[in-house]
């Protein structure tokens, strides 16, 4: 059984930048204090961290996939340095309209993440963590949890923060 903690990206791990502005090079991505030591906290507790993140900038023409990969790798090799571990960084780059399916709160990361991640593809969370999508928390909670906001708990195979 894996436990995976969902972070986003933008206000968690890296400053989020001002309302309509995007990170869309390496030299704006100002990562948080505190944050490699965090997730590394994670891996101890057991728990992998995976980043799911809407890109919107993409569908916008920004940047592109390439670029947007290039700027995770190199998170990734940061945060690793200072001991941090990152499983998996999913993010949607489409834009609001048409709607898709992955972009939060809509909850397609998380299940392709639970489908990756655990051969089941179950999905329950520690609900009292999870702190930034509320939206996408309650989908969650009414499809996955049988209704219960207070589902998850002990021994559920994802939880999130
Ligand atoms: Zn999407």
């Amino acid at each position: 059984m894996k436990r995976a903690a969902f972070l986003d990206r933008d206000g968690v791990i890296n400053r989020k930048p001002p309302e309509g502005q995007y990170v869309t090079r390496w030299e704006e991505m100002q990562i948080l204090p505190g944050v490699a030591e965090a997730i590394a906290s994670l891996s101890g507790a057991g728990f992998c961290a995976i980043v799911v993140s809407n890109q919107r900038c993409v569908a916008k023409g920004l940047l592109t996939i390439l670029e947007l990969d290039s700027i995770h790798q190199r998170l990734c090799q940061k945060l690793a340095k200072a001991g941090a571990e990152i499983t998996e960084v999913y993010y949607c780059p489409h834009d609001e309209h048409p709607p898709c399916g992955c972009r939060k709160p809509a909850p397609g990361m998380l299940l392709g993440a639970a489908r990756a991640h655990d051969g089941q593809g179950q999905l329950r969370l520690l609900p009292e963590v999870w702190q930034a999508d509320c939206e996408l928390h309650q989908w969650i909670c009414r499809e996955l949890n049988g209704g219960s906001l207070s589902g998850g708990g002990a021994g559920s195979p994802v939880d999130s923060f």
